[in-house]
């Protein structure tokens, strides 16, 4: 039994090779003292397999020397059948190792990372490669100490045909360290991977792949990024933040992912070939510069909507001898050859304020082929521009040049070509923009081929309808048995629950006419993590909730969530919850984070609470609880709390939201009960994007709105507003006049409600 494990190979050397003969072993092991106990021994050509099954807890330390001819090799039986669950992790150290087919899925790393090459700080792998393995959504509950899942030291090694997707908690999916001399020069290659959906995070932390840090980054990484697919890597404002130098990032392909790849700190970085499909997806982003001796050359974007550091091209402004973790000087940046499609912003020296004076200098744009369906050619000026050279570009049909040399004023007729990109059909034009030779990455080309790279998230309404009746327990039946994605149609009747639904899937309940719901407890409705709801069609009473203060119809679990979800309301009556004070709509949990909360064509009244409560975040850190909230075409009445409360505090600027949409709203005597400390109808703190528009404000408290960093988009327009005072709103940090736009509001002292 000892040795049965112990399979004996002869390993027959490659003729070339100036070693003899070996005898290497190959070990396929069942357990981990099994795997301790042949990694004690490994020689250069062992080969290490692990037995395909479960492997729970297991903390791998892959320590060993292979030879260049000889490398040593952890490989899965059956690439992907071998589990990494539970608290598993993988450190590597030593040099010529190979790691191929695990599969870390249903648990979390209980270090600092989930693959880490390196055994301690000094004992790191060099000329070694992890490849064909996967991790998927390996995440600690605590949303705020995550960690890496991916972490590179040494020198030489390589990083491919990996997927990484589902990382929910802040810290960069993939990072390569350069904090000691062994980790510098380090010519790592990291390519063909797939890194898939990494969700909003709703805080700094959430960059998919980082090089060094601006500690390190006046040093030379010489890390070569290729082939890579980015599919919605949507953590944070960065997707790639590059902190060093010499770096090479080409032929990858940026799928939907909001953010930019930035080139943050560092000098002599190569980006070319690559392709960005924004597809008019919100905040989709292109390429940042900063720094001396950048080249851009070659890339596609198409379809691009960023704005300001987000955009599809951001030439930045430096700060004048820059402290290393600020804002070096744009210097001999070129910038050629590439194609801008439908980029809605091009953005030089951008960033020009007090601090930021140094506009680009000694750099060439040229070459570049910008078209616009909007005739436009996208592109604001913030400073001087006298240090870049604009040479023969060509915009398509913009109505007017936003700089006048440099640019030639064309029509361009785009056809798709056969590597799916929009290429002039005028040859005379074919020296402009991304080469035809340019082939895009494909997901198809990325991550391990046994791997079927899976969709996160599931729509409202995707999965099967479940009829349910209104006899006691067949809600909360039906709710139990129901799977992701399903749909309760409740028949016509009066549902009195009497527990918390407890939320965990994505669930849809629709009524009908005649639908009511009365609740028992708390709280009819508690989001677990990985729960969403949408209800429709119901009327929803407090009545029968007990006699207590600070009832709350639908709130978030107690516990810190990493899942993000979606809550959404649609003809949906809601009214009475006054049995005692404090009754609310909707309260967030602390660590809670919605994609988007939407409440459209329903009514509220006679609530002694508030009707959105998300203000859990007060540790000033950026971190916020909803990303999109949405009120369109509701009324609301008689709520003594306040319309929403949303909080983002401090002065990150890391994410792009939140995003606060009221339109054609009907709100009336809301937000006067004593109990609102705010005295605010409604307070939006650091919001990023707010639209208030269309709506009749009646006897209502004033509209508070603090804007705190990163140029806040406000616009208050075409609102009604009866017996109340002009929004208050206030810059907190930035000097100078209040930048938000109110138009076309109209303002009566007395009220005209009918009381
Ligand atoms: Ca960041």
């Amino acid at each position: 039994m000892q040795n049965k494990w112990l399979v004996s190979v002869v390993w027959v050397a490659v003729a070339t090779l100036i070693s003899v003969n070996v005898a290497a072993k190959e070990y396929l092991v069942q357990d981990q003292t099994q795997f301790a106990d042949a990694v004690s021994s490994l020689q250069p050509g062992d080969i290490v397999t692990l037995a395909d099954g479960i492997w729970s807890d297991f903390e791998i330390d892959f320590v060993a020397k292979g030879t260049v001819e000889a490398p040593i090799t952890l490989q899965a039986q059956t690439p992907g059948k071998v589990l990494l669950t539970g608290q598993s992790n993988l450190q590597l150290a030593g040099e010529y190792l190979i790691v191929s087919g695990l599969y870390f899925t249903r648990g979390y790393s209980p270090s600092n990372a989930v693959i880490e090459f390196r055994h301690s700080k000094t004992h790191l792998a060099n000329y070694s490669r992890v490849t064909n393995t996967v991790i998927e959504s390996y995440n600690n509950s605590e949303k705020f100490s995550g960690g890496n899942w991916v972490a590179l030291y040494g020198q030489y090694n390589r990083f491919d045909h990996n997927a990484l997707l589902g990382k929910r908690t802040s810290g960069v999916t993939m990072a390569v360290r350069l904090n000691s001399k062994e980790s510098q020069a380090n010519y790592h290659r990291i390519d063909h991977n797939y890194f898939g959906e990494r969700p909003i995070l709703g805080s700094n932390g959430g960059e998919t792949l980082r090089v060094g840090t601006s500690h390190y980054s006046l040093s030379n990484s010489f890390t070569m990024i290729e082939n890579n697919y980015f599919d919605r890597c949507n953590g944070e404002v960065e997707i790639i933040s590059n902190k060093s130098g010499a770096n090479t990032i080409q032929n990858n392909v940026f799928f939907e992912s909001r953010g930019t790849l930035t080139l943050r700190h560092g000098n002599g970085n190569i980006v070319q070939n690559n392709v960005f499909f924004g597809n008019g997806v919100e905040h989709t982003g292109g390429i940042r510069v900063i720094n001396g001796d950048q080249t851009i050359r070659n890339n596609y974007l198409e379809g691009v909507t960023g704005y300001r550091f987000g955009s599809g091209m951001t030439i930045m402004n430096g700060v004048p001898n820059s402290k290393i973790n600020r804002y070096h000087q744009v210097d001999n940046a070129k910038i050629t050859h590439n194609s801008f499609i439908n980029l809605d912003h091009i953005h030089f020296a951008a960033g020009s304020d007090a601090e930021r004076t140094a506009a680009p200098i000694n750099s060439l744009f040229s070459r570049n082929l910008i078209a616009h369906n909007n005739n436009t050619d996208g592109i604001s000026v913030f400073d001087d521009l006298s240090g870049i050279t604009f040479k023969d570009n060509v915009v398509h049909g913009a109505d007017e040049l936003t700089i006048d040399n440099g640019f030639a004023s064309k029509t361009i007729d785009l056809v798709r070509a056969e590597n799916g990109l929009l290429y002039p059909q005028d040859p005379a034009l074919a020296s402009y923009g991304a080469s035809t030779q340019l082939q895009p990455t494909t997901k198809q080309d990325t991550g391990p081929s046994w791997y079927t790279k899976p969709e996160l998230s599931v729509a409202f309404s995707s999965g099967k309808t479940h009829t349910v009746s209104s006899t006691p327990k067949a809600l909360y039946k039906a709710l139990t048995a129901a799977q992701s994605g399903d749909v309760l149609q409740l028949t016509q009747g009066h549902y009195t629950v009497s527990r918390p639904l407890a939320i965990d899937k994505v669930i849809t309940i629709k009524g009908t006419k005649g639908v009511t719901v009365s609740f028992e407890r708390k709280s009819l409705f508690v989001l677990e993590d990985g729960g969403s709801l949408a209800l429709s069609h119901l009327t929803i009473s407090g009545v029968d909730a007990p006699d207590s203060a600070g009832n709350t119809m639908i709130r978030n679990t107690r516990q810190p969530t990493i899942h993000t979800y979606r809550l959404s309301m649609d003809h949906v009556v809601v009214k009475d919850l006054d049995i005692n004070h404090s009754f609310h709509v909707f309260d967030s949990g602390y660590r809670a984070f919605a994609d988007e909360i939407t409440i459209t064509n329903s009514q509220f009244s006679n609530i002694t609470g508030d009707i959105l409560r998300l203000n859990k975040e007060q540790d000033d850190l950026g971190i916020y609880n909803a990303e999109y909230v949405t009120l369109a075409g509701n009324e609301f009445s008689h709520i003594q709390g306040t319309l929403m409360n949303v909080y983002r505090g401090g002065t990150d600027e890391s994410t792009f939201g939140p995003h606060v949409f009221v339109h054609n709203n009907s709100i009336t005597n809301v937000g006067m009960g004593k109990r609102n400390k705010s005295k605010a109808v409604l307070t939006l703190h650091g919001v990023q994007v707010t639209k208030i528009e269309g709506n009749r404000f009646v006897d209502s408290p004033v509209i508070v709105i603090n804007h705190t960093v990163g140029e806040p988009k406000t616009l208050v327009a075409d609102n009604q507003f009866s017996g109340m005072s002009a929004p208050v709103i206030q810059e907190l940090y930035a000097t100078g006049p209040v930048t938000a736009t109110l138009v076309n509001n109209t303002f009566t002292l007395n009220s005209t409600s009918t009381k």
